[in-house]
């Protein structure tokens, strides 16, 4: 079977846009409001010449459970079934308590993960990426999902670890 790579992250944060890079194809649905991607949803990729299957993660948000509780929950599950881990967070907001609480199940978790700081669109944004090494898990990789920009960087991250 394949390496399983799972992103996860709050809503909004940008993993269906960053899934679509990496499978290079629009299949995960991308949505200006956040709720949008069913489940989890497994895609096929390739680089490097490896291939893997990358799941995206999300649409739990409306959950009674609340926005908190339930991005917790999902990635719980996420990051069992995956052998590595990708967590993407939105660098223009910064960590939340939100973010702070997949780091905790990551720690428990023991699995590698590559933390991607997204919306990293030019130079002048990747100051405030380093803000996110105090999230405690290693070296945020600056990208913008949306334009490509860094995300093969990323990528070569991940293989090193799965
Ligand atoms: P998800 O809820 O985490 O899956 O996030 P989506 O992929 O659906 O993206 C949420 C919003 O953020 C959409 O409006 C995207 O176009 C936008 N977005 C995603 N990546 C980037 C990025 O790198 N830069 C900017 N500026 N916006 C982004
Ligand atoms: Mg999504």
């Amino acid at each position: 079977p394949l390496p399983v790579l799972a992103v996860v992250g709050r809503p909004n944060v940008g993993k269906s846009t960053l899934v679509n890079r990496i499978i290079g194809r629009r299949e995960a649905v991308v949505e200006d409001k956040p709720g949008v991607t069913r489940d989890r949803v497994s895609y096929e990729a390739e680089w490097a010449g490896r291939r893997f299957k990358v799941v995206d993660t999300g649409g739990w948000e409306q959950d009674v459970l609340g926005i908190h509780a339930s991005v917790a929950a999902q990635a719980e599950f996420a990051i069992d079934a995956a052998d590595a881990v990708v967590m993407v967070v939105d660098t223009k907001v910064g960590a939340t308590d939100t973010d702070d609480a997949v780091v905790k199940l990551l720690r428990r978790s023991g699995k590698p993960v590559v933390l991607c700081a997204n919306k990293v669109d030019g130079p002048s944004q990747e100051a405030e990426a380093a803000y996110l090494w105090n999230l405690g898990i290693g070296e945020p990789y600056p990208v913008s999902a949306i334009h490509g920009r860094g995300t093969g960087d990323l990528l070569d991250a991940v293989l090193r670890v799965m």
